[in-house]
């Protein structure tokens, strides 16, 4: 029962020691570096299309533009020849007018010399000797007027015919014009078409220039993440370089003193029970001195029960190093600490029987001997 609720302690203990065991791992840190260098190379091909986008609608929009400029051109050639033909109506309706009172006049001949070759030949002959007229003159008379009225019929027949032929030709002109009119409203409606299509164009070109910004805005985004994360690995390598050079010349002591209590199984100063002590404690007087055994990051400076104020380094390569019974830090959490420098005042914070450092070396989560890493005092 005792030795169930002890590891019942011990996992507690490593889980309140180690609250953030996920240490920046460089494997981790590079697979990340590659997720982004892949995201940018997206995002380059994307803006790269955005850009192939704006300049194919912009050469469509330009042949656009040249189609209208055609069609343009194009009805003002045919509206002139609408105003060619509108004239030439005019010109046809004036002279079917004319050929009508051509008409009309010659009908009028024809029908005064028929009245007159009647009325000539109304005369009577006891008028003839009493007036002294010639009987013969009197028929010359009326075969004259006969011829007259014979040559106004010609005439006639043939104003008429003409009059014919303009009516068609009039007609022919107003087929020709209405054909044209609606080759022109084709014109129209195809220049409306392709303004559609120009509005059409210049939204795409705006829509693909805002997506270019935000993609822009991305790719520097991520540009800078990749900075960071090079940064990152850069230091993480460091880091590793540093810890192997620690691990090589060995962890400063933190405090000069007698060991009190060594790392391994002992019984508790205070409960007085078994327990398994993860580190050596070193006695000190209040206000000693706490040095860094070796350079590294802040990962925890605080109170934590039994253990009083401590303070955690990070070494890098999976290496931390624990103070504990703090009186007060010299650093705070997130700080770079060098080899040597003063994290910390001794004292008997936590559970203590008197001042003095608690010492704790881990790899990882587990506890590892102090004196295996410290080099000889
Ligand atoms: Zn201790």
């Amino acid at each position: 029962m005792k030795k169930i609720l002890l590891i019942f302690l011990i996992f507690f203990a490593l889980f309140a020691l180690f609250p953030h065991t996920a240490y920046s791992d460089l494997d981790e840190e590079q697979k990340k570096l590659e997720g982004y260098k892949i995201e940018l190379e997206k995002i380059k091909k994307a803006i790269k299309d955005t850009n192939i986008n704006e300049k194919t609608a912009q050469v469509l929009l330009n042949s656009i533009y040249d189609e209208i400029d055609k069609i343009t051109s194009n009805t003002i050639v045919i509206q002139n020849k609408i105003n060619v033909i509108n004239e030439e109506i005019t010109v046809a309706e004036n002279m079917i007018q004319q050929k009508t009172q051509d008409i009309l006049r010659n009908e009028d001949q024809i029908k005064a010399s028929i009245n007159l070759s009647y009325k000539l030949t109304a005369i009577s002959p006891m008028e003839l000797l009493l007036t002294g007229q010639d009987p013969d003159t009197i028929n010359q008379r009326i075969a004259y007027l006969s011829y007259i009225s014979l040559s106004s019929k010609t005439i006639l027949d043939k104003t008429k015919e003409e009059r014919e032929l303009l009516a068609q030709k009039k007609a022919n002109l107003i087929k020709n014009k209405e054909y044209l009119d609606q080759f022109l409203s084709e014109k129209w409606k195809q220049q409306e078409v392709l303004k559609e299509e120009i509005a059409m164009q210049n939204k795409l070109i705006v829509t693909l220039g805002t997506r270019k910004i935000i993609y822009t805005q991305k790719k520097s985004k991520i540009e800078k993440e990749i900075e960071k994360e090079k940064a990152l690995i850069e230091k993480l390598i460091l880091e590793a370089a540093e810890a192997s050079r620690v691990l090589e010349t060995g962890l400063i002591w933190p405090v000069k003193g007698p060991i009190t209590s060594y790392f391994g199984w002992r019984i508790h100063p205070i409960w007085g029970v078994r327990e398994f002590h993860e580190g050596i404690d070193i006695a000190v007087p209040t206000n000693t001195k706490v040095l860094a055994v070796a350079s590294g990051s802040v990962t925890y400076a605080g109170w934590m029960t039994g253990y009083g104020n401590v303070v955690i380094i990070y070494h890098g390569s999976n290496i931390s190093t624990l103070y504990a019974h703090l009186k007060r830090f010299a650093i705070k959490k997130g700080d770079l600490v060098a080899q040597g420098q003063v994290i910390a005042y001794a004292d008997s914070t936590g559970w203590s029987t008197g001042p003095h450092l608690h010492f704790g070396v881990y790899l990882g989560a587990k506890a590892v001997n102090p004196l295996n890493y410290l080099s000889s005092p």
